[in-house]
This record gives C-alpha cells, structure tokens and sequence, in this order.
C-alpha cells in the first residue's frame, strides 16, 4: 500500500505476517526485510506491521505500537492511498465463515457475494479473494506463477482462483522476488567457517570440510560432492523426490545434507524413519529442524543444490545457493523458471545457462538432471568450476524487484492524486 507525499518519496506500509529474523518460518519473512529495506534505501518512508507474535523479544523492540488505522494513517492522509494485494502463495487462502465479518465490523451482507469475498466453490468467504478484488493492484512472486495461476491447462494452479485473477488480469503482475544480498554473502557471513568469494573459492572447500566434520560425515574424498536441500517439508516442495533425491545421491557416489522440519506430522514421520535408516550412513545427514545457522554453512559447503518443488511461487534457496556457489538442481516451475537456466540447453544463450533443469515430476526427470550435473563435476572439473564462478556472481539482489514495485506504487499513488 503506498501513501503519496511524505518528502520526495512514498510512504509504503507492508503488513504481512513474517519478517526476518524476528518473526520466520519460510520465504515471506526473507521478501518483507529485503524488499522493505531496498525500498527504504530508494529514499521511501516504509513501515511494517506485523502480528504482536509471543515469540517476539518485545523488549528489543523501540517504540512497539501493531496502529490503529484511524488514529495513524487517517491523519497521513490515507483516504488517498492505494491498495497492493502481493500474494506469496496461492495455496494458503484464509477461508471462514461469512459471520466472521462481522466480528471485523465489516458488512456480512455487502460482502459474502460471489464478485466479492465469497469463496468461488464452497459458501465461506475468502479472504485472498477480497484481497484480489478490492485491490487497486495485485502482485505476485515471479512472472511464470502469475501465468501458471491463470493457466486453463491447469486448473490446479490457481487453487480455485483462476477465474477472479483472470477476471481481474489487467492488475496483475508477476516480480520477481530479490534476496537480501547482505544477509546472504558469503564474503562477509559470519556464520561461516571461512568467508569466501568467486575469486577466492579455498573457503568453499574450508566450509564443505568444516560442516563434515561437525556433521561427522567421511571426508576420505575431498572431491565427493556435497548435496544440500533446505527446506518446510510440505508436499508443494516435492517430498517425494526429495525422499528420492538421498537414495539416487548415495548410488551416484555423493554426499547428502538435508535440512528442514515439516508441520506435517506423517511426512516429519516419514523423515525421522529415514534418518533413522540413514544413522550409520557417514554420507547421509537428516537434520529434521528449522536452524537459521546450520543453513548458512550448507549453503556454503554444498555443490549442489536439490530444488524438486510441485509447484513454487518464487523460491528462494536456488538463488542463496547461486550467491553461495552451490549450483542449482530444480524443476522448471514457478519463479524456478524464471532464476535457473539449464546449462545444456541450446537454445539459452550460454551466458544465462546457471543449473539444471527438469520438466516433469517424477524420478526419470530428477534423475537425468542429476546425473548430467554429476557427469560436469565429475568429467569436467574446469567447465564446473566456471559455473560455480559464475552463479556466484549473478545479481539476485532486491534492486532490479524493488525498482519494479517502486514503478507500480509510484504510478499507482500518482493515478490516486489525479482522482482526488
Ligand atoms: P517457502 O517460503 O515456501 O518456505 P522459499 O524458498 O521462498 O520457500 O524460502 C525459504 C526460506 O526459509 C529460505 O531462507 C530458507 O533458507 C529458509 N528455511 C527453510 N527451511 C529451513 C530450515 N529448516 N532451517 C533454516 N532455514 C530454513
């Protein structure tokens, strides 16, 4: 939402439920300070309200006040304002009871109708439906999602929304996410044995030695590569062949490091009985946590990086991996699409082609992506050390995303001053 006038620049309000690192379970929370902070630094006014989470260490907040709209922002002159809908994830859409409207104070009536907030299959409203139409613009994460949740081939997509964003097309728009390049460098993170950088790799292989040794995995190869995968352990990021990706590792002859806990409790099951079958395995690591410094390190140590989602709005670990020198193995979905380029495919120019790529979900197409990125760093060491090279320096940062939504707020909140 973007107020106009306050100095030179617009006074931007993101309300969201995460923002790192206070208040974090996945990506949301990595785009609301990244993109919060790029902005801030184009010279915007930008605040951000958050639940009052009992998580929070509120005594190393200043000036905690989650404001009351007309006491705040009526007096900033929001009547002017304009409304940006940015949806991280279809698939999370907040369905309820019409009556709880009206526990909002809102009108039950004037809202629960099918061109409104009514859910488009069952009689409760939905909340990312009103968000949708009530919106002056809608965003979401990278341009493929936003062609994917519209897609008539697959209804899926837009998890029974594709017919009001189609609707509502001409507002809607795809940008790509950024990641916050200062928390994610490798040149300067502190959570890393050895910093290093795309001219310097001896801390790569420092790290990869370093996480080994505290992992207790065998370092008898120095050159055995290293597979990491960080992630919520949710069927959307494919768990399947995520479950498929360690066994297919072990008989290529790698190393395997998965991180990530699920909230599913049958699917944490599942991987507490493979960690289990894995325990005496000195090339296998489950690590069924959530740990915010144990991902840096596996960033930095691994070659390579497993990214098999169903279905992935924007993404944000293939991108971390590049800047980290950990070359990319994903399915070509979503905002996926959009970042990884594959390295054998022709038709890319070569200086694009970043990772490898799969189209279908299942282990035949994991599986030839994965054996092709062995093949390269096993056969030819030079072409693999190029891309590694390569991938670290790719601009991922907010700059580019931030610039975008700048140009939509801006233009926004000068068609808001011509109405008033
Ligand atoms: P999503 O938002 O769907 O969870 P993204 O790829 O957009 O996926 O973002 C995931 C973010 O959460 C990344 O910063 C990743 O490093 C982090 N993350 C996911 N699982 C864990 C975990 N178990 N421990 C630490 N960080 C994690």
């Amino acid at each position: 939402m973007a107020l106009p006038g306050t100095s030179s620049g617009l006074h931007i309000v993101h309300i969201a439920a995460e923002m790192a690192p206070v208040a974090k379970v996945g990506g949301l929370a990595d785009v609301i300070s990244g993109l919060g902070k790029a902005l801030q630094k184009k010279g915007h006014l930008v605040e951000i309200i958050l639940p009052k989470y009992d998580c929070m260490q509120h005594n190393q907040i200043n000036n905690l006040k989650a404001p009351l709209y007309w006491d705040v922002y009526a007096n900033l002159g929001f009547n002017s304002a304009r409304i940006c809908f940015t949806c991280h994830n279809f698939e999370y859409q907040g369905t309820a009871p019409a009556q709880d409207l009206a526990y909002c104070g809102l009108d039950v009536e004037h809202l629960d109708r099918p061109d409104r907030m009514r859910d488009n299959s069952h009689g409760r409203i939905n909340v990312v439906k009103g968000a949708i139409v009530y919106s002056n613009i809608v965003t979401t994460v990278s341009p493929t999602y936003a062609q994917e949740v519209r897609s008539e081939s697959d209804p899926q997509g837009g998890r029974g929304l594709q017919d009001t964003l189609k609707i509502h097309s001409k507002k809607f728009v795809g940008i790509l996410n950024g990641i916050d390049t200062d928390t994610w460098n490798p040149s300067t993170d502190r959570f890393l044995k050895v910093q290093y950088s795309a001219s310097d790799l001896y801390g790569k292989s420092a790290n990869k030695a370093a996480l080994r040794k505290q992992l207790k995995m065998s370092s008898a190869h120095a050159s055995q590569p290293l597979v990491g995968c960080i992630t919520r352990l949710v069927p959307q990021k494919g768990v399947h062949l995520i479950r498929h990706a360690i066994y297919k590792t072990t008989e290529l002859g790698g190393q395997f490091v998965l991180l990530g806990s699920s909230p599913v409790p049958n699917i944490q099951r599942e991987f507490e009985g493979i960690a289990d079958q894995f325990q005496s395995n000195n090339n296998i690591r489950l690590l069924l946590k959530y740990d915010d410094a144990l991902s840096h390190m596996i960033f930095a140590a691994s070659d390579m990086f497993i990214v098999p989602s169903l279905f992935e709005p924007c993404g944000l670990t293939q991108m971390i991996a590049m800047r980290y020198g950990s070359v990319p193995v994903v399915r070509k979905t979503g905002g996926l699409n959009d970042s990884v380029f594959d390295f054998d495919d022709e038709s890319i120019p070569m200086q694009l082609r970043n990772g490898f790529t799969f189209l279908k979900a299942d282990e035949q197409g994991f599986d030839s992506a994965l054996e092709r990125a062995f093949n390269y760093y096993h056969r030819k060491p030079e072409v693999w050390k190029q891309l590694v090279q390569k991938d670290m320096k790719i601009d991922f940062s907010w700059d580019n995303s931030a610039s975008q939504y700048e140009d939509i707020y801006q233009r926004a909140a000068i068609r808001a001053r011509a109405a008033t």
